[in-house]
């Protein structure tokens, strides 16, 4: 293992990865052979040594984001019934590429695949993942404008209307269900990836003067880019 290429691999694009063996309190816990400047996060967060480790292994992909006005983005999702290893393995690599993109929230409608799963992560130490599969969402409390943006909508940022808190219930990876209640930017964040899976997209909250001027906007850039 070389210092550029676990630099390269770093969740937080640090330029100071330090190589080094394995003193401290993950001895023989099967950590991965290095320390990291960010180590106090990193022994503090089982996700984002779980998550380095199978980088380490070679086992993540990233996969292809799709962007509006695409018409697969409005495909509605169809509930996920097999709690599977492949259904495991998906969901860690749309954290893979929601963190490399780099986003906060991903619906697994935006990589082409129509299932009811969505990841989010709204923490600046990425260590807070929410991997929610079959999310049902209550939202209550008042109504806040916050700004928004989507990887599938990209350099596009507009104000949209979302309640300020949600109840979610949902399953994890292994099919256990999950219950807890979000607010502020979870809530949003939570709320904008469930739209996706309806096939809705926070551009459809605005005028339709803003809208088409986005759509035609996002189609000249993908011209240029091809
Ligand atoms: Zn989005």
């Amino acid at each position: 293992m070389d210092r550029q290429w676990l630099e390269s691999v770093c969740e937080f694009s640090c330029t100071a990865a330090i190589l080094a063996p394995l003193p401290g309190p993950w001895a023989g816990q099967g950590q991965p052979p290095w320390a990291h400047p960010h180590v106090d996060t990193w022994k503090t967060s089982t996700q984002i040594k779980a998550r380095l480790q199978r980088r380490l292994d070679g086992n993540m992909t990233r996969l292809k984001i799709l962007h509006h006005p695409d018409p697969r983005l409005r495909t509605k999702a169809t509930p996920v019934d097999t709690f599977d290893s492949q259904l495991a393995e998906f969901a860690e690599n749309m954290l893979e590429t929601m963190y490399a993109a780099p986003g906060i929230g991903l619906a697994a409608t935006q990589v082409n695949v129509h299932k009811r799963v969505i990841v989010v992560d709204v923490s600046d130490t990425k260590s807070e993942a929410y991997t929610l599969i079959n999310p049902v969402l209550e939202p209550f409390g008042a109504k806040i404008q916050g700004e928004e943006g989507c990887l599938s909508v990209p350099e596009i940022y507009e104000s949209v209307e979302r309640f300020e808190q949600v109840n979610v219930t949902a399953q994890d990876v292994n099919g256990e269900p999950i219950e807890f209640t979000a607010s502020g930017m979870l809530a949003i964040c939570i709320q904008h990836e469930c739209d996706h899976l309806e096939g809705r997209l926070f551009v459809d909250y605005l005028s339709s003067l803003k809208r088409n001027r986005i759509s035609k906007k996002l189609r000249e850039r993908s011209k240029t880019l091809v």
